[in-house]
């Protein structure tokens, strides 16, 4: 039976953490501030947002949100961001995706400075991501990596395999796992044989967007899963991985809610913190 990876739990001690880290700013009259932005009334962004304010409020980090209606210009979202950009009190600023058809999501993380970039998703830092340079990396492979380390789940040498080639989970995540070593295969809606593939995982992180999408046959033994999925259904959130089946394989993990939902959020709030000790 798989140890659980308690992602919430880990979530949460990232958090106290950073508190006294905002508390050691905040006495250098340093305020980290937030900014998010979102455009339209996308109902799962609603719930997102509203987590990261709360979690905001629970380090300690001030937190401005820009909700703009549906039929938002790309010009008015720019102008918001360059706005943002020079206003020295805001350290993150975050733009919520999806943003409504007509708006170019692309061109709105290329505009946020690099410097305040806390998803990780302007061209600069995806870049130096790449290179293995220092940068913001997109919280959900950051969280990732931090819940592998916790529970001391060897990277270096690991065959890590990603199913899911999104820009803002599979290939970020693949690139810090290649940086840790691991020896790292990305699959998506193309590959072929997909199941000789990810049974020969060491590490199998799920992130497809399709409920129960990883099968207990689809496992080796003794692996590491990581499910990445929130899958809205009748039955509740659900994971891209059939945990009930899984879990009497794999050697450890992650249930959905619980696991990799709550270390996305602690490592904006990271991200955030970095920044302001930064600027
Ligand atoms: P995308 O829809 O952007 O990407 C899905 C990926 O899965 C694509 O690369 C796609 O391939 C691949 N795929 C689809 N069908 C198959 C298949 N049959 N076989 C193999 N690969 C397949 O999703 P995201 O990466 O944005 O998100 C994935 C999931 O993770 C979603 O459920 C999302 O809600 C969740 N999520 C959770 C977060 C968290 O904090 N827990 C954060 C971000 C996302 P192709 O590229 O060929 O189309």
């Amino acid at each position: 039976m798989a140890e659980l990876i308690n992602g919430k739990e880990l979530a949460k001690k990232i958090r106290e953490g950073l508190k006294d880290e905002v508390q050691e700013l905040k006495q250098a009259e340093i305020y980290p501030k937030l900014a998010v932005i979102m455009v339209g009334d996308d109902k799962a962004s609603k719930i997102y947002v509203r987590n990261k304010s709360k979690a905001c409020e629970d380090v300690g980090i001030e937190y401005e949100e820009y909700l703009l209606p549906e039929k938002t210009t790309m010009k008015e979202l720019l102008d918001l961001i360059e706005k943002l950009n020079n206003d020295e009190t805001i350290h993150g600023i975050l733009v919520q995706s999806p943003l409504p058809n007509g708006l170019d999501a692309n061109e709105a993380f290329r505009t946020i400075s690099p410097k305040k970039d806390v998803d990780g998703f302007n061209p600069i830092n995806v870049g130096k991501l790449s290179l293995n340079q220092d940068c913001f990396v997109s919280c959900t492979p950051y969280g990732i990596i931090k819940m592998l380390e916790n529970y001391n789940i060897p990277i270096e040498g690991a065959h890590a395999v990603i199913v899911g080639r999104s820009n803002i989970v599979g290939k970020p995540l693949a690139k810090c796992l290649l940086n840790k070593n691991a020896t790292v295969t990305v699959c998506h809606s193309k590959t072929k044989n997909l199941q000789d593939i990810t049974k020969q995982a060491d590490i199998l992180i799920a992130a497809v967007g399709k409920p129960k999408f990883i099968t207990a046959d689809m496992v080796k033994n003794n692996a590491a899963v990581i499910d990445v999925g929130i899958n809205r259904t009748e039955e509740g959130l659900i994971g891209d991985v059939d945990f009930e089946d899984v879990e009497k394989k794999a050697s450890y993990i992650t249930p959905v809610p619980g696991g990799v939902g709550p270390m996305t959020i602690a490592m904006l709030m990271n991200n955030v913190v970095k920044s302001a000790k930064q600027q």
